[in-house]
């Protein structure tokens, strides 16, 4: 038996004080724990597959900071990397060296990627690409999936998923209805809708903007043709196919989705895994489009910060962690052994469940599924979700406190970590 009995003074005593302080005691919504209930636990350290709350408890993380820390938390080499640049100081706000070697290997890693442009976040990565789409294509309306999540700002905010999924708040007050009016948008896997959109709208759509493998609506994998045929829609309409890997870049293949399925889109987006650890976005494509973006083109995008040296050598040392033979076996094997675990002792214990995994991207809906789209995520059974996570986390496994987010794994989870993970997840959903 496992202990169940953790204690959480501190936790809540600081929770409480933060709500006073910060809307929701966050600063950023779904790390209020609101779509499952319960109280958040309040972190104090980090290290390899591990976290530590203010209490003293020790969890095993599948959470990962939402995606960054695929080589495990305070990698060694990473915050030795980080010590050397911090002596060279903060910030420069100029050109560096950093900032070619990140680049170089983004290039070299990412099929679509002839240049790149670094920002501070996946939301400044997609914002800025759906400026270039419209710029470059001289079109105004874009094409974007239920569920699929591409940053907060007020253009996507259309039948978004994640936070705002698990908020109710598909559509955001103070979202202007002139910024969403050129969104369209489609169920994911559906490319007749696809194409009707592109009939109804001819030579007005400046491109499609997917998450290749969605981690924002649950985990969904496109179906065989999906994105082949969205390359093939684009092509034919002269419109432009952005893949938005800030999830699934460097995490599911280290050229991340693009690598693994074999279709090459215009653009793609970039953040987390990037940054190791550090704020870092990115977007990269076609040299003819990106040579658009200011100053060697008229498409405006600046940051004080982009490009910042201690991003740029967190995002650089992780790549090169990443590089090492057979970091994406260890992956997929651990993360095959987890959800596949998971989703046997679900069936075992008599709910109705469905899952998967990509390498290091996992998900689990309490539905018998197969969920092929966002409305089909929803049928999943959410109150038992949230019993499942707070039985779960009152046995030291942190999983990501929304039916509407991937798992991840890490190089840091080792074989017993996913075995105590499932004699966990036994004894939990035993329970339910
Ligand atoms: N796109 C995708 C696919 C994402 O998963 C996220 C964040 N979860 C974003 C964009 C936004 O990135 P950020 O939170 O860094 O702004």
């Amino acid at each position: 038996m496992v202990n169940t009995t953790i204690k959480t003074t501190k936790s809540q005593e600081i929770f409480a004080a933060a709500q006073n302080l910060m809307p929701g005691g966050v600063s950023s919504p779904v790390r209020a724990f609101k779509s499952v209930g319960g109280q958040p636990i309040v972190f104090d350290r980090v290290k390899d597959a591990y976290i530590w709350d203010v209490d003293g408890n020790q969890y095993i993380d599948y959470v990962g900071t939402w995606g960054p820390a695929i080589c495990g938390h305070a990698h060694p080499e990473v915050i030795a990397a980080l010590h050397e640049a911090l002596e060279k100081g903060t910030s420069f706000g100029a050109p560096s060296l950093l900032e070619n070697v990140l680049a170089e290997m983004v290039i070299d890693a990412v099929p679509s990627i002839e240049m790149v442009r670094f920002v501070n976040s996946g939301t400044e990565a997609c914002m800025a690409v759906l400026r270039l789409m419209r710029a470059f294509t001289n079109r105004e309306k874009i094409i974007k999936f239920e569920g699929c999540y591409h940053g907060h700002a007020d253009m996507f905010l259309v039948k978004a998923g994640s936070g705002v999924a698990t908020l109710g708040l598909p559509d955001s007050p103070g979202v202007p209805k002139a910024a969403t009016q050129s969104t369209l948008t489609a169920p994911y896997n559906d490319l007749e809708a696809v194409k009707a959109l592109f009939e109804e709208n001819r030579d007005e759509i400046a491109g499609v903007i997917l998450e290749p493998v969605v981690g924002n609506a649950g985990f969904i994998t496109p179906d065989a043709g999906f994105l082949e045929g969205l390359r093939e829609i684009t092509h034919e309409h002269g419109a432009l196919l952005v893949f938005d890997e800030v999830m699934t870049g460097f995490r599911i293949a280290y050229g991340g989705a693009q690598e693994k399925f074999g279709v090459t889109p215009d653009l793609t987006t970039l953040g987390k895994v990037i940054g190791g650890g550090l704020p870092v976005g990115a977007y990269g494509g076609r040299r003819d489009i990106m040579s658009m973006i200011a100053p060697a083109g008229p498409v405006y995008q600046a940051g004080t910060l982009s490009g910042n040296p201690l991003a740029m050598t967190a995002g650089i040392k992780t790549l090169e962690l990443l590089q090492r033979p057979g970091s994406y076996e260890y992956l997929d094997q651990i993360t095959q052994k987890l959800a596949d675990g998971l989703l046997q002792i679900a069936t075992e214990t008599g709910h109705p469940a469905c899952g998967g995994q990509i390498s290091a991207m996992f998900g689990l809906f309490f539905t018998s599924g197969p969920v092929h789209n966002y409305e089909d995520a929803k049928k999943s059974d959410m109150a038992k979700f949230g019993r499942f996570h707070r039985g779960m986390l009152e046995r030291s496994v942190y999983l990501a406190p929304s039916q509407f987010e991937a798992g991840f794994t890490s190089l840091a989870h080792t074989e017993a970590d996913i075995e105590q993970t499932l004699a966990v997840a036994r004894e939990v959903l035993s329970s339910l």
